[in-house]
């Protein structure tokens, strides 16, 4: 049955993504209660309760649950155990099994095999010798990455065959913590799909866009992604298959390397909204928050058309200084998620620059 006016959506996690769930949630006439460590949690500013707590604390997890008709969640690091017992008294989406699956990367990529669905080569690695087992099949060349607990290019080493520093640092890495390698995958580009699935199984996908990372962190989103139709239906028929084999629902984003004969490897998925999927707010009708608010509380979704190209980019640290000189332009939509301290690498908010549509 469909959450009722006024219902409440627990969400785990209060960072900007909460925050932008909590914004889309309001705008459909459901209140929200966020738990987050942080006492100033940026979705804090945007919800109705409020509880500061760590994510797997159990006192925290069932005041959030008494609050709420349904939960949900901002990041895939979340403790599954913890969850577990909240799903006993009310729903939790996206499902356990997609977070179970997307919080290691040596299962998820298990995962996509199973279902025939191709990734870079992959080896599980548990100490040197396997590493370097690993590596003479892939001529040196790799990167290694830990499998849980990895985010924006962090816990990742890159291998290349004389460069015995990086190796050595990943023989330390791969001792301390279980990790795998892949082989680098020589793409032409970087695409990702956002695809929402409600209660009822009814599946809508966004159109592909195309991504640009720096240092592991994703800079830009462009859509149209400069992709062959052929290529973007494969990747949103891989994205439906996805959902439907984890009975998914929620959204999700769906990350691709595309080679150069159009073919795709999927790099991962986050249960989740996504960061490439944050130019939808302001070129489509209704955003990938709306899509997973309305999922989740099981209402219709809705047809997820484009009304303009675009660009977004995000506001890294630094970038902060850009922002006045973008209020000058009203071709462009500025969102600034109420994050009090600017540091390197930080993700304070993104820009997205519109241009009539053209295809
Ligand atoms: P990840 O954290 O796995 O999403 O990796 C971050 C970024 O690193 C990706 O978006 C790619 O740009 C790059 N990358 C990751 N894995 C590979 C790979 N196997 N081959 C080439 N580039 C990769």
């Amino acid at each position: 049955m469909a959450l009722q006016p006024l219902g409440t959506i627990g969400i785990v996690g209060g960072g900007q993504l909460g925050r932008m769930l909590a914004m889309a949630a309001s705008r459909l006439g459901f209140r929200t209660a966020i738990l987050d460590p942080q006492e100033n949690a940026p979705a804090f500013q945007q919800a109705l309760h409020r509880i500061v707590a760590p994510y797997d604390d159990i006192v925290g997890l069932q005041k959030l649950a008494e609050l709420s008709d349904v939960i949900t969640y901002e990041f895939e690091n979340v403790p599954v155990t913890a969850f577990r017992e909240l799903g006993t008294t009310l729903p939790v989406y996206p499902g356990l099994r997609a977070l179970e699956i997307s919080q290691d990367r040596l299962i998820e990529k298990n995962f996509f095999n199973e279902l025939g669905i191709a990734t870079a080569p992959y080896f599980d690695i548990n100490d040197v010798s396997s590493l370097k087992n690993a590596l003479s099949s892939t001529s040196g060349e790799g990167i290694v990455k830990i499998r849980r607990l990895g985010y924006d290019g962090k816990g990742q080493i890159r291998l290349a065959p004389e460069d015995q520093t990086s190796l050595k640092s990943a023989g330390e890495l791969v001792q301390s913590v279980p990790c795998i390698l892949e082989g680098m995958v020589g793409f032409e580009r970087e695409v990702s799909v956002i695809a929402a699935r409600g209660t009822d199984g009814q599946t809508v996908c966004f159109e592909p866009a195309e991504n640009v990372h720096r240092e592991g962190i994703l800079r830009t989103s462009t859509v149209p992604a400069n992709i062959t139709s052929k290529t973007a239906a494969k990747a949103t028929d891989i994205a439906e298959q996805v959902l439907a084999a984890l009975d998914y629902v929620g959204v999700t984003g769906i990350e691709f390397f595309v080679m150069d004969n159009g073919e795709l490897i999927v790099n991962e998925f986050a249960p989740r909204v996504h960061n490439s999927g944050h130019w939808s707010e302001a070129a489509c009708a209704v955003s990938q928050f709306e899509q997973h608010i309305r999922a989740v509380s099981g209402l219709r979704l809705a047809h997820p058309g484009r009304h303009s190209d675009c660009i977004m980019e995000n506001l890294i640290g630094d970038d902060m200084d850009k922002v006045p000189g973008f209020l000058g332009d009203s071709n462009v939509l500025i969102h600034l998620y109420g994050k009090s301290e600017t540091r390197p690498g930080r993700k304070m908010g993104h820009i997205t620059r519109l241009s009539p549509k053209q295809a």
